[in-house]
């Protein structure tokens, strides 16, 4: 028979941190913390196993279950010293869920289970605190009304107000009505009016009673904690971060210690390294006579844990370090130990009950990409990790972050900030403000730049969060919602703005005597956690020695090539200092957009208007230097590197001057009048240029023009060689679908090639020849189209709007919906479609090596920098991955990582 329970507490464990999988992130890690020695109150956790065995039982606890659960606790209470349900010396506990990874929208914690009028006059009696057990009893109650009565059974209440938020304001009239300030200003008395108060509200709502009953509790707790994996809201965070339904959760009983005891008792959270940073210090946040989440509820604000913690918000208050210089004593050796143990910075919870120190929690810390790669490479210089680890220890999309504009210092000097609150997600953002997350998300697909102004937020706000380019909160510390989701997106965020006063159905915001609408525009930034009004310039982020020193132990690791599709001097020299190894894509079309391309698109017009073959020579004649030298131009910055040159891609009718003006001058240019011109240009068009005339097509219809490309980048390779450099280019065929095509466009190469070298006197100038692989059926046939191309570069942006017959630029209508019934998980132009896409590129380089060894592969898509993808291309053997110049450190880390990840398998 399966174990479905596995308990933890006393210095020993059933499970330890290496079965995240089984007993969820909470639980391994409790138990590891146990087995270290650490005081961790004793519990056990049921796995994420039973999570799917629950669901399979229609919700059911088989008696197994039941057995297994009440040994446990038997054990637990053994070791406590006290029994759950007893009238004197009762064992109160709390049910926390717990995933592999810490998930928003999974069940929140219920706290004190087993607290009722049977067990509340035993726990008076053994603590001589009635204050506290009524605290505690009304917790519970708000709680696991909110939790496990209302949430987990998807209800509404009949009055339609969540009912946590009715409780709430029952206690809020009550404070108001005595004057008092803070919940422990709450007199015993009015701690048990409320606890009655809560109960008939609870009935009024749900129609049945609050459970008076520990053993209810107890199993009512632990059925909402696996029913919330399928809630609402556990669903569109795992459709987000794609994670799995059968992973389950799992849910960890442990007994209460209480932080909430009086004035030697304390909660609190901390990181054992600053995770905005990295900096090596101990950071976090505690309050005194407080339980569970109140120190991120932001109810409060809490106090620093030491010096180091203090900031402008939090200075005036007490820290642990000087209130209780024990424990803290104690807590800092905690923090050592856990360090070295895990190599890693840890995300602690902790509870002091009556100067007692308690762990509650650890995990692996969320942080900035800025903090991971200064950790990573402190830990590196401290010994504590090796340079294999610490290439492993910064996720790709987090180096996205590193290379993500930050507020100029000049703009923010000639200005000063609107509001201030805590720096709780790096970099700089600007945007319009908007007041809920469904704005949010409604703005962003407008195309507009949002800034997310909330109270604080909510796991219900993710997907705004999502869709806003920085949040900034009114309320919070640095481990608020806001704080961690930010945190763990490399979003720009800025919590607990406390002189904000927002007003969201109003859509309105105050800062002191000022107030701003919905739309107005706000800079934040977010590594000091100033707010600005307006729009500031924003600079680069890469000053960063550390990252250098990143980057050159990560080129250690990676074997496969990285290039860069650029086709200009500029983007050519920014590709090189962030580390590319040549060209993957140069588009020859490029020359006739943009800066200086007026006459070359002027003699290309003319050759497309032309009617006759000899006029067409005579207009591409005049072109050929144009395009000879833009080629050399990005060649020569490149020199001794590959350049991947494609021939002319676009449908010719895109050039079609439209201008009256434009086709005047061609006319007067080609000796025709204006109507003629017009006509010319109307025969080009198509009703579906993607599948139109383009590519090689234009090749085998006008063999002049491909000739004329290719004398141009062997006369800029001849050229150059004269002038003592190396060029290496690569003449690429875009848009095949037979090797036919290729034999054609390679009798044309031939022959250029030799004309060149006799007139530049050289023996031969070496080049590749090879294809964009990006129509199924070129991927299909690679074996003959190997037989002429000496590379393949897989176009996967044409290779999956082909494959899936989806137009990258309409798709979006459908695209959302396709992913909310999962016909499709990823958006396949952004990831890699391994399984259709993917089997095509097997193919293709599976058969196009079967006839040339050698064959050279590379994919110059916009997926060559995305990390999964490059993986992806990793996997399948490519010789290089290409990309736009400042993806190129993430493809490099993503290649690297892909790299060590097989290599320790
Ligand atoms: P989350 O996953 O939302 O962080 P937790 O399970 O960590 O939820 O619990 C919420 C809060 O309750 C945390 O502050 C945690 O430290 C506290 N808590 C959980 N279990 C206990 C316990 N047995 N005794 C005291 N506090 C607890
Ligand atoms: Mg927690
Ligand atoms: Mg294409």
């Amino acid at each position: 028979m399966t174990k479905f329970v596995y308990t933890f507490g006393n210095t020993s464990a059933e499970g330890d941190a290496s079965q995240a999988d089984l007993l969820g992130g909470k639980g391994a890690n409790l138990a590891e913390m146990a087995k270290l020695g650490l005081p961790v109150p004793p519990g056990f956790t049921i796995t994420t196993d039973f999570c799917n065995e629950y669901f399979k039982n229609g919700g059911n606890f088989p008696d197994s279950l039941v057995n297994e659960v009440e040994k446990a606790l038997s054990e637990v209470e053994n070791i406590m010293d006290m029994k759950y349900g007893d009238p004197d010396s009762p064992l109160l506990v709390s049910c926390r869920s717990g995933a592999r990874q810490s998930m928003p929208g999974m069940m929140e914690t219920v706290l004190n289970v087993g607290l009722c009028p049977s067990t509340i006059p035993g726990l008076i009696k053994k603590t001589q605190n009635e204050w506290f057990v009524y605290d505690a009893y009304r917790r519970l109650i708000m709680m696991y009304s909110d939790v496990v009565m209302e949430k987990a059974e998807d209800i509404e209440t009949a009055s339609g107000q969540d009912i946590r938020i009715q409780l709430e304001d029952i206690m809020e009239d009550l404070k108001i009505d005595k004057g008092y300030e803070s919940d422990t200003d709450l007199a015993v008395e009015d701690l048990k009016f409320l606890c009655e108060k809560f109960k008939e509200k609870i009935l009024e709502n749900f129609g049945k009673p609050f459970p008076d009953d520990p053993k209810d509790q107890l199993w009512g707790s632990i059925g909402a904690v696996f029913k919330s994996w399928h809630g609402k809201k556990a669903n569109s965070y795992r459709k987000i971060e794609g994670i799995p339904d059968e992973w389950g959760t799992a849910c960890t009983v442990m007994s209460m210690v209480f932080g909430n005891m009086g004035d030697t008792s304390a909660t609190g959270v901390a990181f054992t390294r600053n995770p905005a940073t990295g900096e090596n210090k101990f950071y976090g946040e505690w309050l005194v006579n407080a339980q569970g989440e109140d120190v991120v509820a932001g109810y409060r604000t809490p106090n620093p844990l030491n010096d180091d913690t203090k900031n402008d918000q939090n200075k005036h208050l007490e820290s642990l370090e000087q209130k209780m210089p024990e424990v803290y004593k104690e807590l800092y050796e905690v923090r050592n130990n856990l360090e070295k143990h895990y190599s890693d910075m840890l995300d602690i919870e902790f509870t002091i009950q009556e100067k007692k120190l308690f762990m509650l929690q650890c995990r692996v810390g969320k942080r900035t990409g800025a903090a991971a790669l200064n950790m990573a490479i402190e830990m590196l210089d401290e010994g504590m990790i090796d340079e294999k680890t610490c290439v492993t220890r910064i996720k790709p999309e987090q180096l996205d972050e590193l290379l993500h504009p930050i507020v100029s210092p000049k703009a923010e000097a000639a200005t000063s900030p609107v509001a201030k609150g805590l720096p709780a997600g790096p970099g700089g953002a600007a945007g319009q403000i908007v007041f809920t997350a469904e704005e949010a998300v409604k703005w962003y697909k407008e195309g507009k730049e949002v800034v997310l102004v909330r109270e604080e937020t909510n796991p219900e706000d993710v997907e705004g969060m999502r869709a806003a380019s920085a949040i900034l909160t009114a309320k919070g510390g640095m481990t608020s919602h806001a704080a961690l989701v930010a945190r763990g997106w490399g979003k720009c965020c800025i919590v607990g703005a406390s002189m904000l006063e927002i007003n969201a159905s109003e859509k309105e915001l105050k800062i002191g005597s000022k107030t701003y609408k919905e739309g107005d525009l706000f800079t934040l930034n977010g590594t000091k956690g100033l707010v600005y009004e307006g729009t500031l310039d924003m600079l680069d982020a890469t000053e960063n020695p550390n990252f250098k020193r990143f980057m050159e132990i990560v080129d250690k690791f990676r074997t496969m090539g990285v290039r860069t599709n650029s086709e200009t001097i500029k983007d050519a020299k920014t590709a090189l200092e962030h580390g590319a190894e040549g060209i993957g894509l140069f588009r020859t079309e490029h020359m006739f957009y943009g800066e200086n391309s007026e006459k070359p698109l002027f003699l290309l017009r003319k050759m497309i208007l032309s009617s006759t073959e000899d006029e067409r020579r005579t207009a591409l004649d005049e072109l050929a230097p144009y395009v000879t030298r833009d080629i050399k131009e990005t060649m020569e910055v490149m020199d001794g590197l590959p350049v991947t040159i494609r021939l002319l891609d676009p449908p010719l009718h895109e050039f079609i001057p439209h201008a009256k003006d434009k086709q005047e001058e061609v006319a007067k240019a080609l000796n025709i009048d204006l109507e003629e011109v017009k006509r010319r240009g109307e025969s080009l068009q198509e009703s579906n240029p993607m599948m139109g005339h383009r590519g090689f097509r234009l090749g085998v219809t006008y063999p002049e023009i491909t000739e004329m490309q290719i004398r141009g980048i062997l006369e800029a390779a001849a050229s150059m060689i004269k002038e003592g450099k190396n060029p290496k280019p690569e003449i690429m065929v875009p848009v095949t679908c037979d090797a036919k095509e290729l034999v054609i466009a390679k009798e044309i190469t031939d022959k250029v090639h030799e004309m060149v070298c006799s007139e530049n006197g050289l023996e031969k100038i070496d080049f590749l020849f090879g294809t964009m692989i990006e129509i199924p059926r070129a991927a299909l046939l690679a074996h003959e189209m190997a037989e002429v191309a000496e590379f393949f570069s897989f176009g996967t942006n044409d290779l999956t709007q082909m494959t899936f017959g989806f137009s990258r630029d309409d798709s979006d209508v459908f695209m959302g919906p396709y992913m909310d019934y999962e016909i499709i998980k990823n958006d396949p132009f952004q990831t890699l479609d391994k399984s259709g896409v993917g089997q095509l590129i097997n193919y293709g380089v599976e058969r196009g090596r079967k006839t040339r060894e050698n064959i050279k592969i590379g994919i110059c898509g916009e997926h060559g920098g995305d990390p999964a993808s490059v993986e992806y291309c990793y996997e399948q053997g490519f010789d290089y991955v290409s990309c736009s110049p400042f993806r190129l450190p993430i493809a490099r880390l993503a290649a690297a990582q892909a790299e060590i990840k097989s290599s320790s398998k």
